[in-house]
């Protein structure tokens, strides 16, 4: 099929392109750092800002030295825990080796009044009070840290709901933040948005056509990354109503499209032949032959041996006829003849 598009078009169309890409690469790169130096949107507020700093203030000072007792009572309760065991261990050792070491003895039937079993049997004694001296020690320990935690209670507690009470401000101003963030960005986006929408439905067809673009693609890019984001989230009613929202209007937009397109469609098919051909113009009618499509109604054709019908069987439009001159069959299209090059008696303004 015939490409309608001269040489150096095609590549300076692709120039064009890549104008739109890096018109709008440009743009987000603006837009984006022009929204990151707002400075209402850099402020976070913090947890430190909704505590009642005096009150906090007097009950740690309150609570730091009974911790630090508290620290050091735990740390002498451990070290006696570990001397209690230690003594424990050594009356067992000590007791088992006299037991055999009596036992051993008595086979041979010595007296009990023996200074060696007296003295031996001493010896267990002061390991058995010893160990009972760790108890009590201990038991003292932790009498001392009951008391202790007891104290530590209250003003801990009330540390607790002072800080509990700070989150629930702060949770709260967060949600404002993220809803005035919300509303500056829609500020900027949104009036962007329909202006790029504006200038694309109007400006699109223009010869600017690759600024067209790249404004179009920077206030999409806009909105979804800019704004979508960053919708806050109470809840999830906000999120899909915005959602439910946009597929109302992107539906209702492509029944509205798809409306005009049937209309304008059906109007132009009951025009007279000669006017249909001079609507048409002639790039897209070489593009549409090509996908074997009508380009008045746009719908496929069937071919023969390669070769399209001379009508279209949907809408009635003449797709080949024979020139007037020297009479080869070619495409209404055509402004000239490719046989004897006759130029076509049809619509001149079709060699745009
Ligand atoms: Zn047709
Ligand atoms: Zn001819």
């Amino acid at each position: 099929m015939v490409n309608p598009s001269r040489g150096p078009e095609r590549l300076v169309r692709a120039g064009q392109w890549l104008i739109a890409l890096l018109f709008a690469y440009f743009l987000i790169q603006v837009g984006g750092a022009l929204i990151a130096d707002l400075p209402l949107l850099s402020s976070q507020p913090r947890l430190e800002q909704y505590l009642d700093q005096p009150r906090v203030a007097a009950l740690e000072t309150e609570l730091q030295p009974l911790q630090s007792r508290q620290q050091a009572l735990q740390e002498q309760a451990d070290r006696l825990r570990e001397r209690q065991q230690q003594a424990s261990q050594a009356y067992g050792r000590e007791k088992a080796s006299f037991d055999n070491w009596r036992s051993a003895r008595s086979v041979t039937e010595q007296s009990e009044q023996n200074p060696e079993v007296i003295a031996r049997a001493r010896q267990l004694d002061g390991l058995l009070q010893q160990q009972q001296q760790l108890s009590a020690e201990q038991e003292r320990i932790e009498a001392q840290l009951r008391a202790l935690r007891a104290s530590l209670a209250p003003p801990q507690q009330q540390l607790g709901e002072l800080r509990a009470q700070a989150e629930g401000r702060w949770r709260q101003a967060v949600q404002r933040a993220e809803l005035r963030a919300f509303g500056i960005r829609l500020l900027f986006v949104g009036p962007l948005l329909g202006l790029a929408l504006w200038q694309f439905r109007r400006f699109r067809g223009s010869d600017q056509w690759p600024f067209v673009w790249g404004f179009l693609l920077f206030g999409l890019f806009a909105f979804f990354v800019e704004l979508v984001p960053y919708l806050p989230s109470f809840g999830a009613y906000i999120r899909y109503g915005v959602g439910a929202l946009l597929t109302f209007l992107v539906g209702r937009a492509l029944i509205r499209w798809l409306n005009t397109y049937l209309a304008r469609k059906q109007q132009e098919q009951v025009a007279p032949q000669e006017q249909r051909q001079r609507s048409i113009r002639y790039e897209k009618a070489l593009q549409a032959l090509g996908r074997s499509q009508c380009p008045s109604c746009e719908r496929s054709l069937p071919r023969r041996d390669g070769v399209l019908p001379d009508y279209c069987m949907h809408c009635g439009l003449q797709l080949q006829h024979d020139c007037s001159q020297c009479g080869f069959h070619h495409y209404a299209c055509f402004p000239y003849c490719p046989s004897c090059g006759k130029p076509a008696d049809l619509a001149p303004e079709r060699l745009a």
